[in-house]
């Protein structure tokens, strides 16, 4: 197949911009139309002058929890505590009951009046259904009495936040481990298998549509390998999976010898996650002022990355405050002489507040830094709030770029929408809405967000020489989009999307 007379950006700098593409089976066979004659009778597309870049790759989604969240109570964009409770109760109202409610998107600190959310609010419209809201960035859940009364007061454990009233009854609000463990027990456990591989397979289709030939899923702990591995058997898996499993694993793989990367080019298990705090948006974000939750300690992570690399294994640790992300730095330091000679790469996840100091260690240690250039963006009041005097090291990847650390873009979903066409224009922009740029010194161009979304996670996998870009014997993954992103960034949008050699949305011709 030729794909020619469009704007062919194959992010590879020996040559970057080519007019047509020859695709022969699974890969890309040659550019520029010295390939054409050699095809026994080739299928001609015309790209019309549209642009056609690599696949892209999504390098932190939460593809269970993301799919689900398409069909649940969602509060984003609510201005106030009553308008929550006001969506929760409607909700309630078309509910089966006894039914849970499942929701998520609430940010407290957008609402007008600022206030936390209670149980009490939630139970003045719901009455005996329970309901469990999860926040915007995934760190703090939402109760009412319904809810909490199937945990039997069983809800403090190590790591968490239960958050208590002035008699010390909780408040309704679980924050990090304690969110997390109740979710667990109560509401995914509510989930049948049946309907997470029914919202896996749209969640499926709405990504192929947005572009998306690959992702990095963070899900492993709910068990979605075995899940995509069922997907994969009914034909259905359209997009590559790396996936990653929590460090809690690590007995199991020992006993195994399961080594990191089995699988093959469309579903491997490749890296291990830990948490070392929370988020911003909870407030429980590890700050080097003393503040913040502690999930894992500097001389923890040490040991898991030691233990992960003895049998192959990365590890991608979440780090939001400076605190974090220094203690995480300081034990893949602690740790390089195990990970480094090994080949692995090892990643930190969000990396979001920095030491002006830690910087620079990115690259100097081989660490890379996995964000989220939507994050950015929607973060930009609740940072300039709460971090006023971190802005020089806060969302800084532009200068994360330019001191030469490997940065990866991935969306975070459900936190934000897996669309890396907005992450792309969030990095370059830096703002999404009519306001002008938040911290522009830190935006980075349109070719290195492409190449933060194309290049460098097919990098993070081990696939550098497969992926990623369009050269000879890489996989046919690619996208063609309305325009060429670099002249028309806000208006461009994707047309079609091809993995391995064959479209999966929307095949020529285009109109
Ligand atoms: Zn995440």
């Amino acid at each position: 197949m030729i794909l020619e007379n469009g704007v062919i950006r194959t992010l590879d700098a020996s040559l970057p911009v080519t007019r047509a593409l020859a695709i022969a089976g699974e890969s890309v066979v040659g550019s520029v139309g010295t390939h054409e004659t050699m095809l026994a009778s080739p299928e001609v597309v015309d790209l019309g002058g549209r642009c056609v870049v690599p696949g892209f790759t999504d390098a932190h989604v939460h593809f269970l929890q993301w799919s689900l969240a398409q069909r649940q109570v969602r509060l984003e964009g609510t201005r106030s505590l009553e308008e929550a409770v006001a969506v929760v109760g409607s909700a309630v109202g078309e509910a089966q009951p006894g039914r849970w409610i499942r929701g998520t998107g609430w940010r407290s600190g957008e609402w007008e009046p600022a206030v936390e959310p209670t149980k009490e609010a939630l139970d003045a419209v719901t009455g005996e259904t329970p309901v469990a809201m999860m926040a915007k960035d995934g760190h703090s859940l939402w109760l009412n009495s319904a809810a909490l009364a199937a945990a039997d007061g069983d809800l403090q454990v190590p790591g968490g936040v239960v958050e208590v009233d002035g008699d010390g009854e909780p408040t309704g609000v679980l924050r990090e481990e304690s969110a997390w463990e109740f979710r667990r027990r109560f509401v995914f456990a509510q989930i049948q298998e049946d309907e997470r591989l029914d919202a896996m397979r749209e969640g499926l289709r709405v990504a192929v549509s947005r572009g998306v030939t690959s992702v990095h899923d963070k899900d492993g702990w709910l068990g979605d390998l075995r899940l995509f591995q069922r997907l994969r058997a009914e034909g259905m898996l359209t997009v590559r999976v790396w996936q990653s499993l929590p460090h809690e694993f690590l007995d199991s793989l020992e006993t195994l010898d399961f080594s990191a990367g089995l699988g093959d080019a469309v579903l491997r298990a490749g890296y291990l996650k830990a948490f070392m705090d929370g988020t911003l948006g909870s407030r429980t974000a590890r700050m080097l002022d003393g503040t913040g939750v502690e999930i894992t300690s500097r001389e923890e992570l040490e040991e898991i990355v030691r233990r992960a690399a003895r049998i192959g294994w990365p590890v991608a640790v979440h780090a939001i405050g400076d605190r974090a992300n220094r203690d995480a730095l300081d034990a893949f330091e602690a740790t390089r002489a195990e990970w480094a000679p090994r080949g692995l790469r090892p990643r930190i996840e969000h990396a979001q507040c920095l030491a002006p100091d830690d910087l620079p260690r990115f690259s100097q240690l081989g660490v890379a830094a996995s964000v989220q250039f939507s994050h950015a963006t929607s973060d930009r009041d609740l940072a300039d709030r709460f971090w006023p005097d971190k802005a020089a090291g806060a969302y800084a990847f532009r200068s994360l770029w330019e001191s030469g650390c490997v940065v990866a873009n991935g969306s975070d979903a459900p936190i934000e929408e897996l669309d890396p066409l907005a992450g792309i224009r969030a990095g370059v922009l830096r703002t999404i809405d009519e306001r002008s740029a938040w911290h522009p010194e830190q935006a980075l161009t349109v070719e290195q967000a492409l190449e933060a979304t194309c290049v460098t996670p097919a990098w993070l996998s081990g696939d550098e020489r497969r992926r990623g870009k369009l050269l000879p014997g890489y996989l046919a993954d690619l996208v063609v989009l309305s325009s060429d992103p670099v002249e028309d960034l806000a208006g461009c949008e994707v047309v079609a999307t091809m993995v391995g050699g064959r479209w999966l949305f929307n095949p020529p011709p285009w109109g």
